[in-house]
């Protein structure tokens, strides 16, 4: 039986730490503020991790964060002008080409639809049929599974995953390239007169792809305070949009034989107006966007952290589809010319370099600053703990006391209603698994 004191540290602990489910155990010395003298002494800080698959308290702060970073950079707020929220906006969905059929849902989003009808459909090489008349339900394992593995093409996904950085930073030059076509202006000239800022965050898809969901604003060169010149509207910023995504395309590397030798977009895309004005809009596109920023690429620990060895890589327990892609970029990685990729360690994220989420500039605030706020709120916590003199040394994982495990579990478990706000999506974006 714990004493009532025993109980006190647990609860300081757990609080020192957020509730996070693995916290950093520090030692170091602490400026007592009474007598002015340094103590030894040991705090707990949160991971930190934006992971849900590894630490879902921390992972709930950072999709908190990531929501109030999207809402503010849509209707303006937590530093932001007000007056974004009547220049255009654009809510779009970049999708990945075809590297052979899946299994998946019909594209409407009625469950009832077969999911490859094709009447007389030929046998892949595999004697495999390209057909595939089951209707699958929400979670059923076989969304995302290539109809014939064997010809599915592995390497194009890993190679297409590890170019999409590149292909977005082409995509958001090619804006500017089209937005000065659509408004018989120099490329030079749009960009001294407009600024294209933007959130973007990467789904991964159950076939392994990368997608991206991008929130696009157009400001006045000065950013979220001015506006856009008049000649720029929705329309001209769809039009564009739609001209730059299928034009952008950038070179990848041969390796023995790959079909591959440029990257672009896929032809299905989703680009809708956002109109924050409207209640619910800014609120459901954050709340979207919020989710994404926190998963890993396949939604479960394992891939939580870079893989390390093959003999790794063989233990790992998951959808044999994705071992593949793993293994296949592990395997890549061991390739000359794709050096500069550094594809073994982006084998945990299917070959995709690029951050999970990543905005411009001056698109909104920044976590730094939330993060700011949110310590100056809770003052006397956290801040307290850190107003040490001298370094902190790492000492370890984990609580002190064991209870405190469940303690934090608790907690995160009896708050969990408060934020379910950020698990509602309502987009019709299309998302094909
Ligand atoms: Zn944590
Ligand atoms: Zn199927
Ligand atoms: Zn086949």
């Amino acid at each position: 039986m714990k004493s009532a004191a025993e109980w006190r540290e647990i609860l300081i602990e757990v609080n020192q730490a957020g509730g996070c489910a693995h916290p950093i155990r520090l030692q170091g010395n602490r400026l007592e503020r009474v007598n002015g003298e340094l103590v030894d002494t040991g705090i707990v800080v949160p991971c930190k991790d934006r992971r849900a698959a590894v630490c879902p308290s921390c992972s709930r702060l950072y999709q908190a964060d990531a929501w109030q970073l999207v809402a503010a950079g849509i209707r303006g707020g937590k530093g932001v002008s007000p007056d974004v929220i009547d220049h255009p906006q654009l809510f779009v969905t970049l999708t990945a080409p075809s590297f052979g059929p899946v299994h998946s849902r019909s594209r409407s989003g009625t469950v009832g639809r077969p999911c490859r009808p094709r009447r007389g459909a030929p046998s892949c090489p595999h004697g495999v049929s390209m057909a595939c008349n089951e209707r699958h339900p929400d979670g059923d394992p076989a969304l995302g599974e290539p109809l014939c593995a064997d010809c599915f093409d592995y390497r194009g996904v890993v190679l297409w995953n590890a170019h999409v950085p590149a292909l977005w930073e082409r995509t958001s030059s090619e804006l500017y390239r089209a937005v000065a076509k659509a408004g018989h202006l120099s490329t030079k000239d749009v960009r001294s007169m407009v600024r294209l800022s933007y959130m973007k965050v990467v789904e991964f898809q159950r076939r392994g792809l990368v997608h991206l969901h991008v929130v696009i604003r157009a400001d006045g060169r000065d950013g979220p305070s001015e506006q856009a010149p008049t000649w720029l509207g929705l329309e001209l910023l769809i039009a564009a949009v739609n001209d730059a995504v299928g034009r952008a395309t950038v070179a990848v590397p041969a390796v023995g034989g790959t079909p591959l030798s440029r990257a672009s977009w896929g032809a299905e895309r989703d680009v809708r107006v956002l109109v924050p004005s409207q209640s619910g809009d800014s609120t459901a596109i954050a709340a979207y966007v919020a989710k994404y920023a926190t998963k890993t690429a396949d939604g479960t620990p394992w891939l939580a952290h870079p893989i390390r060895s093959r003999a790794q890589l063989e233990r790992l327990v998951l959808r044999p589809h994705i071992v593949r892609l793993v293994r296949e970029a592990w395997t890549l990685g061991q390739h000359k010319e794709l050096h500069s990729l550094r594809l073994q360690a982006h084998a945990h994220t299917l070959g995709y370099t690029g951050q999970f989420s990543s905005k411009s500039l001056r698109f909104s605030t920044t976590f730094g600053a939330l993060r700011q706020a949110r310590v100056l709120h809770v003052k006397g916590v956290r801040d307290d703990a850190l107003d040490f003199d001298g370094e902190w040394r790492y000492a370890g994982r984990g609580y002190v006391h064991p209870e405190s495990n469940q303690v934090a579990a608790t907690l995160l478990e009896a708050t969990a209603g408060g934020l379910q706000e950020f698990h509602t999506t309502s987009t019709n974006s299309s998302t094909t698994p």
